[in-house]
């Protein structure tokens, strides 16, 4: 059992972060786009690991990398991602990946049969940096992808069914990388957790409830422009300092369902005419609304609604609200976060479970099987930002975790 040394593994794990870290389109920062140069690289080198591991290796019409360990029956899928946003960190969604190459190492290299096969995927696409559309390639795994999407256009100008071609695919057979629906046993993904709540409770690992469910909003406000200098503060009609109340409004109210992991956020907020010297007009600002619980979070959206209407009466604007992007909940299997937790436990954690606020693979794979994830720590819960860093013996704990994981899945059968 030399192999399931934690600390062994997390030195592994680390070298092959590293090893990938290194393939960017940018000297000195991480940025591997959906399928550049870059990605070709990175795919080619995870590939190389899988040979490297025993397990026999394919790449589907939309590139995600298969590695497969044979055996009976249905399969068991292990994954995550390789491209990046902008300037990343090394861990996320690689880290992932690794893990599954480094757990089904560990079952080839015993020689444990297993009562299903394993499969380790590496996606090419979670972050949508490149084109205006996310989770390409595992809704394709999970046979649900839109066509319609072959159509959409890159930053740079590129169709998506044109970036395909030049990556050597062929776009009429994307419908092959779709598993059946009696193939696929669960899917499970090791992630950073990408927030501060494990470090926060001294815990290495973490298992997930949920994938929050997700509402995207634009508010528009209109008042009244005016002179700054001239109109009377009672009479104003101040399209920004109403959006400014609706912002906090938004605020209290995901602070009352904090239970339920509610979180709201302004991103972003616009205000014309834009003038030092002149009232605010028009105003219009984003809100993003996310919960584990849908029923909450779309309780908590007709609370929005209310609130907005009620502060634009009293300061005589007209405002209202435009849903951009609903996305629902995805929960995480029972019986597979009880097995995370059995395997967290086993490694000396205490098996805390919470939600990820973040979105996932999992949420395309979870239309084809049940779904679980594994976060680790990372530390100061920053990510999508070159100081994202996972350390060593955490990832090690993760990698030893999975193949307990496994092991147990392959105990009950
Ligand atoms: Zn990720």
């Amino acid at each position: 059992m030399a192999d399931l040394d934690p600390v062994e593994l997390g030195l592994k794990a680390e070298a092959m972060i590293r090893a990938l870290a290194t393939i960017s389109a940018e000297e000195g920062r991480i940025t591997r786009l959906y399928l550049t140069p870059e990605h070709r690289r990175a795919a080619d080198l995870v590939a190389q690991w899988m040979a490297d591991a025993g397990l026999s290796v394919s790449e589907d019409a939309l590139g995600t990398v298969r590695g497969r360990l044979d055996g009976p029956g249905k399969r068991l899928l292990i994954g995550s991602h390789i491209d990046t946003v902008n300037d990343a960190g090394a861990y996320d969604g690689t880290f992932g990946v690794i893990a599954g190459i480094l757990g089904a190492a560990h079952f080839q290299a015993t020689g444990r049969p297993l009562p299903f096969g394993l499969d380790v995927l590496a996606f090419g696409d979670e972050e949508g940096s490149r084109f205006p559309a996310t989770l390409l390639c595992s809704s394709a795994v999970a046979g649900h992808f839109d066509p319609e999407t072959l159509a959409v256009e890159s930053v740079d100008g590129v169709r998506l069914e044109d970036a395909l071609r030049a990556y050597g695919k062929d776009p009429g057979l994307i419908g092959e990388a779709a598993y059946g629906p009696d193939e696929a046993l669960a899917y499970v993904e090791a992630h950073i957790e990408q927030g501060p709540v494990l470090e926060r409770a001294d815990e290495a690992l973490g298992i997930v409830t949920a994938i929050a469910g997700q509402s995207r909003l634009i508010v528009t406000v209109i008042g009244e422009a005016g002179h700054a200098g001239t109109v009377p503060m009672t009479i104003r009609r101040d399209a920004l300092v109403a959006a400014a109340e609706m912002a906090l409004a938004l605020e209290a109210l995901a602070r009352d369902y904090a239970d339920d992991f509610m979180v709201g956020t302004v991103g972003k907020i616009t205000a014309a005419p834009g003038t030092a010297n002149v009232i605010p007009a028009r105003v219009s600002f984003t809100a993003d609304l996310r919960s584990q619980s849908d029923s909450v979070r779309l309780a908590a959206l007709a609370r929005l609604r209310a609130e907005v209407q009620a502060i634009a009466d009293r300061r005589r604007v007209t405002a209202w609200m435009e849903r951009s992007h609903d996305a629902p909940a995805i929960p995480c299997d029972v019986s597979i976060q009880d097995g995370l937790a059995r395997a967290v436990i086993a490694q000396g954690g205490q098996g805390l479970r919470l939600p990820s606020g973040a979105g996932h693979d999992g949420q395309a794979v979870g239309k084809l099987c049940p779904i679980g994830m594994l976060f680790v720590r990372c530390r100061g819960g920053i990510s999508h930002n070159p100081a994202e860093f996972c350390a060593p013996e955490d990832m090690g704990r993760a990698v030893a975790t999975l193949i307990a994981f496994v092991e147990g899945l392959a105990d009950e059968g």
